[in-house]
């Protein structure tokens, strides 16, 4: 049976390194929730009393901060229940309001499941969609890009930095050319907003998706993003009833994790420099440590172009969940937490057309806010151990 390393006491166990996943609430965004649970219950669609008039200024506080954090007007941030809700409302929406336009999407064959089941259901639909393929370092290739758009290209959907590997894509080009081709461009947003500076108004991203729990928020409140009027009137909605949102999403509001969603986008944006120094440090003694402690270890993904808190690594003659299933001590991950139940290994290092065994051995490892350097190191010694 493998035994853990001694711990200090200082270390808490199992130690979690899988922030990609999802994050803990931050306590600061748990304080600010409280209240909406409680005392100030009232259903933000109220309009003649002052719960309702509490529950709708929470929801507009927290609009401004979402808001804020992705440089946006105000009157372009919808909540939603999560980020695959806003990608299904974004993808869809557009694709049948355009319809009449063209019926041909292009998109990456390394995005979440939430983008490629909503682009599988299309193409049962009607719609044409192009994935485009990933070099061998996980990013993609301009020149491939531009030669798939048609003249009935309707919607360009690429995410802003890929969840398994943390390889960040060109989207400032993606999105000029998208717009000298007068093509609407979605990003998924989801592991970027509250880790990167995003900044959608400069960016020509027309429509996007982020969520509360991946930066120290709630689960149950996520943003989408529609820049403007005149292309919101063309999405056409995925749930009808009581008009909020503008029509975009109807549903009472879960004014709790919305609030909490606001607080975690306000601190995001005080602490992004000092989280993203902190993690990229993490993210490289972990990769340091383990690269000098164990051979044959590779590095999978663009080293230049990555979220600072991922880093995915192909160990040598091991599994990578019997790998994780040993090491009890250490919550990582095999791929994304949506795609972990499913068999016969990793898309994406499947697209960026990785050896059968370093698919086998992959492990994601994904630090935050609260991961310590003596966690990193306990976390690289347990790895070695269980390889021996
Ligand atoms: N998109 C990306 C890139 C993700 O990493 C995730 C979650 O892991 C999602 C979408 C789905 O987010 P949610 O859990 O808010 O539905």
């Amino acid at each position: 049976m493998f035994m853990a390393n001694n711990p200090s006491d200082s270390i808490k166990l199992p130690i979690y390194l899988d922030y990609c996943a999802t994050t803990p609430v931050d306590t600061r965004v748990l304080d600010k929730m409280y209240p909406y649970f409680s005392r100030k219950f009232g259903n933000a669609s109220s309009r003649d009393h002052s719960f309702g008039w509490d529950a709708q200024e929470a929801v507009e506080i927290a609009r401004s901060a979402a808001a804020q954090i992705v440089n946006v007007s105000t009157s372009d941030i919808f909540f939603t229940a999560s980020a695959t809700e806003s990608i299904n409302s974004a993808i869809k929406g557009i694709a049948f309001g355009l319809k009449n336009k063209g019926n041909h999407i292009i998109t990456t064959s390394v995005e979440h499941s939430a983008v490629l089941q909503t682009c599988w259901f299309l193409e049962q639909n009607g719609f044409e969609v192009t994935y485009l393929p990933v070099n061998d370092d996980g990013n993609l290739d301009l020149e491939v890009f531009k030669n798939t758009i048609r003249d009935t290209t309707i919607l360009i959907a690429v995410m802003h930095a890929n969840n398994e590997t943390g390889v960040i894509f060109p989207i400032a080009e993606i999105g000029r050319i998208a717009h000298d081709h007068a093509i609407t461009f979605f990003t998924d947003a989801t592991q970027t907003v509250g880790k990167l500076a995003v900044d959608f108004s400069s960016l020509n991203v027309r429509c996007a998706a982020f969520s509360a729990h991946k930066m120290y928020g709630p689960k149950g409140a996520a943003a989408l993003y529609i820049n403007g009027i005149d292309l919101r009137k063309n999405i056409v909605p995925l749930i009808h009833g009581g008009g909020q949102e503008q029509n975009i999403r109807s549903g009472t509001h879960n004014v709790p994790a919305i609030m909490g969603f606001g607080e975690a986008c306000r601190i995001a944006q005080m602490e992004m420099d000092a989280d993203r120094e902190k993690t990229a440090f993490l993210r490289d003694l972990w990769e340091r440590e383990l690269t000098s402690c164990i051979t044959g270890i590779q590095i999978n993904g663009c080293l230049n172009a990555r979220l600072p808190h991922v880093s995915n690594v192909s160990f040598p003659d091991i599994e990578g969940r019997e790998f994780i299933r040993r090491i009890n001590t250490i919550a990582l991950s095999t791929s994304s937490a949506c795609s972990s139940g499913t068999s016969g290994g990793s898309h994406v290092l499947k697209a960026m057309e990785k050896s059968d065994s370093s698919i086998r051995g992959a492990i994601r490892m994904s630090c935050g806010r609260f991961s310590t350097e003596e966690e990193i190191r306990f976390a690289v010694g347990e790895c070695k151990r269980t390889l021996q």
